[in-house]
C-alpha cells in the first residue's frame, strides 16, 4: 500500500498540534483559523489513509461505504483549499461587509462543490501496490480545489502589498506546493501527493506564522511587541473595548546605560512573574522595554492598577534582592475606544509616558477624553504649522502705529498669520503657544522677519509711505539662540535693508529666561543699527527693573495696561506713574489695544507718543495696509 507518505504526514501534524496547543492562545483571529485549517487537513490525511485501506479491501465492504469514504476524502481536499483561501483573506484590509460577502460566496461555492463531488460517479484503480481513484467526481475535485488555490493566489497577488509579507510568502509557497502536487498526481495518478502537500503547507504556516513561541518575548515570558501590535489591531478592527496599563521603568541608569538592557529585562521579568497571578490579563513587552497590560473590563482594570502599584512599590523596598530604585511610570487608558485605532493607541501611550518622564513628581497618568483631545489638537496644530511652513502659507499682517506728535502713521507692527488649506486665517493665539513648545517658532519668526524685510524694501515704506520702521516680534525661543543676531543681520543684508527700518520686540519672559544670550544678541544687532521695544508691558508681573536692565528704546503698554487708565482711579495712578518713570528714562511708549476715539484722545492728552489699536485699524494684509497708509484715512484725534 502506498501509505507511508500519509503516515509521515500524520506524525508531522501530530507534532504541530502538540506545539500549537502547548501555549496559551493569544486570541488572534488568524490563530483560530489556523487551528481550523489544521483540523481540516488532519481530517483530510486521515481520510486519505482510510480511502486507501477501503480500496484495498473493496471486496469486503459495500460499494456505498467505499464511495462514501473515497468521496469524503476528495471533498476534504476542496475544504482544505477553501480554508487556505479564508485564512489568507483574514489578513486583507477589506471593509467588514466586503469580507463577509466574499466569505459567503466562497462558502456557497464550497457547498456546491461538495454536493457535485458526492453526486458524480467515482472509479477505483487497484493493482499491486498502486491505488487511486478517478472519474468525474475526481475531475470535479481538481476543478474546485484548483479554483480555490487560484483565487487565493490571485487575491494574494492583488492585495499582497497590504499583507504581512511573511504571511504572503508562506501562503504563496503553500499554494505552489499544492499545485505542483496536484499536477504531478494528475499526470501520474498513482503518486498520491495532494494530501501530503497540505501537510507541507501546514509546516510552512506553522514555522513562518503560527508558532505561538514567535509571539513570546524570550527574556520576560510576556507576549512580544509583534503580538501586541497584531492583537490590538484586531480588537480595534472589531471595535472591541479593552483597557490598557503601560508600565515603564523609571530608572534611567537601567534604561539608558549600555549593557544594562539585561538588567531592565530582569526587572521586567520580575514584574511579569509577580503579576502572573493576575487573571484575565494579557501582558506584553514593547520594543522600548515597557510592559503593557491589557484587559477587557474597565472595573477590573482599576484593581489590576492597584495591584501593579503595590507589586512595584514592594520591588522598590530596601530589602528586595531585585530592586527598583524608583517606582515605574504608569499610563492608564480606561477605554481603548477613546482612540480611533491602534496607531493612535501606541502614540498616546508613548507620548504620555515621555511626557511624564520629564516631570517625575507624579508617576501615573490616567488618560481621559480631555487629555486625549488636547493632545490631538496640539498634534493637528503642529501638522498645520509644518505644512504652512513648507507650503509657504505663513503670512504677515501689518497694524499701523499712530504718532500723537506727528498725527500720522509712522510705524507698524508685523503680526504673523497662518492660512490653512481652505484659505482661512488662523490667528497667532492658536499656534504660537504650540510653536513655542516644539521650537517651530524660530522658523516662523525668521520667515516673518524675512517677509517683513522684503515688504519694506519692495514698497519703499519709509520713502513712499512715511513708515519709519516696522516692529517685529521675537519669541523667547529665538532670544535664547546665540545665532539670532547673525541670522537676522544676514537677512537684512540680503534685502539691502537700512537697519533703522527694523524695531524688534522682546518680552520680559525672554529677558528672564536667557538674559545673557539675549543681551549679547541685542548688543550685536544694536551695533548694526536695529532698535528694540519691550512688548507686553503691564501683563502679569511687569517689573520696572527689567526696563532699566534692557537697552530698549520703546516700551509697549499692553491692552490691559492701556485700558487700566479708564478702569479706576487707582489703576490710572499706577499707569501714570509707570509712564512718568519710563519717560524719565528717555524711552518712548506705544499704547496698544486702543479701540475708541475717546480712549485715543485720552492717551494722546496724557502724553503717550504712539497709539496702536483697532480704533485706527486692525492688522491688515500687506496690500490693504499700503492702501490705508497711502489713503490718508487717518482719524484725527484732536
Ligand atoms: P502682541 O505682540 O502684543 O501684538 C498685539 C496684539 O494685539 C495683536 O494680536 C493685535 O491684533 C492685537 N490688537 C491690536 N490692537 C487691538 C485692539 O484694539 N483690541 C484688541 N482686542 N486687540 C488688539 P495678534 O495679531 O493676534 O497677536 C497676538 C500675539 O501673538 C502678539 O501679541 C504676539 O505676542 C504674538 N505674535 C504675533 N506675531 C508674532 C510673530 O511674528 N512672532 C512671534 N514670536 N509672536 C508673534
Ligand atoms: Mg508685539
Ligand atoms: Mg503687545
Amino acid at each position: 500500500m502506498n501509505i507511508q507518505v500519509q503516515c509521515c504526514g500524520i506524525v508531522v501534524l501530530a507534532l504541530i498540534w502538540y506545539f500549537s496547543l502547548r501555549q496559551k492562545p493569544l486570541g488572534l483571529a488568524s490563530e483560530k483559523l489556523f487551528l481550523l485549517t489544521m483540523g481540516v487537513n488532519s481530517f483530510c490525511i486521515i481520510m486519505d489513509i482510510l480511502s486507501i485501506i477501503a480500496i484495498n479491501n473493496m471486496e469486503h465492504i459495500s460499494g456505498f461505504l467505499l464511495a462514501l469514504i473515497c468521496k469524503t476524502y476528495i471533498v476534504s481536499l476542496i475544504w482544505s483549499g477553501y480554508f487556505g483561501l479564508i485564512y489568507s483573506r483574514s489578513d486583507f484590509r477589506y471593509a467588514r461587509t466586503k469580507q463577509v460577502k466574499g466569505n459567503i460566496l466562497y462558502t456557497i461555492i464550497l457547498l456546491i462543490g461538495t454536493l457535485i463531488i458526492y453526486i458524480l460517479p467515482i472509479y477505483y484503480y487497484l493493482e499491486g501496490n498502486v491505488v487511486y481513484t478517478h472519474g468525474p467526481s475526481c475531475i470535479a475535485t481538481y476543478i474546485f480545489a484548483l479554483l480555490f488555490v487560484l483565487v487565493t493566489l490571485y487575491q494574494v497577488g492583488i492585495k499582497g502589498k497590504e499583507m504581512n509579507p511573511k504571511r504572503r510568502r508562506a501562503i504563496i509557497m503553500w499554494m505552489c506546493i499544492w499545485i505542483i502536487a496536484a499536477v504531478t498526481q494528475f499526470l501520474n495518478a498513482n503518486l498520491l501527493l495532494v494530501g501530503f502537500a497540505s501537510v507541507l503547507g501546514m509546516i510552512i504556516l506553522f514555522f513562518e506564522l503560527e508558532n505561538p513561541e514567535a509571539n513570546l518575548d524570550r527574556e520576560t515570558g510576556a507576549y512580544n511587541a509583534h503580538a501586541l501590535g497584531e492583537y490590538t489591531k484586531q480588537r480595534y478592527e472589531k471595535q472591541e473595548r479593552f483597557s490598557a496599563i503601560l508600565v515603564a521603568l523609571n530608572d534611567r541608569a537601567i534604561i539608558e546605560s549600555d549593557g544594562s538592557s539585561q538588567q531592565a529585562d530582569k526587572m521586567l521579568w520580575t514584574i511579569v512573574r509577580q503579576t502572573d497571578k493576575i487573571k484575565d490579563v494579557k501582558v506584553f513587552k514593547t520594543m522600548e522595554r515597557e510592559l503593557v497590560f491589557l484587559m477587557d473590563d474597565e472595573e477590573y482594570m482599576w484593581d489590576v492598577f492597584q495591584n501593579l502599584k503595590e507589586y512595584t512599590d514592594n520591588l522598590c523596598g530596601e530589602n528586595q534582592t531585585e530592586q527598583l530604585k524608583n517606582p515605574p511610570y504608569f499610563v492608564v487608558l480606561p477605554d481603548s475606544l477613546m482612540l480611533r485605532n491602534v496607531e493612535e493607541l501606541f502614540l498616546m501611550l508613548r507620548n504620555f509616558r515621555v511626557g511624564k518622564r520629564k516631570n517625575s513628581a507624579e508617576n501615573s497618568i490616567i488618560l481621559d477624553e480631555n487629555k486625549i483631545s488636547q493632545y490631538k489638537e496640539k498634534e493637528e496644530m503642529e501638522a498645520l504649522i509644518r505644512s504652512a511652513i513648507e507650503g509657504d502659507r505663513i503670512e504677515v499682517f501689518y497694524q499701523p502705529i499712530y504718532s500723537t506728535k506727528q498725527h500720522r502713521f509712522v510705524s507698524a507692527e508685523a503680526l504673523v498669520r497662518i492660512r490653512d488649506l481652505d484659505g482661512n486665517i488662523i490667528p497667532p493665539g492658536r499656534f504660537i503657544p504650540v510653536a513655542e513648545k516644539n521650537g517651530l517658532i524660530s522658523r516662523i519668526g525668521e520667515r516673518v522677519f524675512e517677509k517683513t524685510c522684503a515688504f519694506i524694501q519692495e514698497n519703499r515704506l519709509r520713502e513712499q509711505y512715511g513708515i519709519e520702521y516696522v516692529e517685529v516680534n521675537l519669541s523667547v525661543r529665538q532670544c535664547e539662540d546665540p545665532k539670532l543676531a547673525e541670522t537676522y543681520i544676514n537677512i537684512m543684508e540680503r534685502y539691502k535693508l537700512e537697519p533703522s527700518c527694523i524695531n524688534l520686540e522682546i518680552t520680559e519672559s525672554a529677558s528672564i529666561r536667557a538674559k545673557d544670550i539675549l543681551l549679547e544678541n541685542m548688543r550685536v544687532l544694536m551695533d548694526y543699527g536695529v532698535k528694540f521695544s519691550l512688548d507686553d508691558f503691564g501683563n502679569g508681573e511687569s517689573n520696572l527693573n527689567y526696563i532699566v536692565d534692557m537697552p530698549v528704546s520703546i516700551v509697549k503698554f499692553d491692552r490691559d495696561m492701556s485700558q487700566s487708565y479708564f478702569a479706576s482711579q487707582k489703576a490710572r495712578f499706577v499707569m501714570e506713574a509707570a509712564m512718568h518713570m519710563i519717560h524719565d528714562m528717555k524711552l518712548e511708549i506705544v499704547s496698544e489695544g486702543i479701540e475708541t476715539e475717546e480712549q485715543a484722545q485720552a492717551i494722546e492728552t496724557l502724553g503717550i507718543e504712539y497709539i496702536q489699536g483697532y480704533y485706527f485699524s486692525k492688522p491688515l494684509p500687506g496690500g490693504e495696509f499700503l492702501e490705508l497708509v497711502a489713503g490718508k484715512s487717518v482719524h484725527a484725534t484732536t
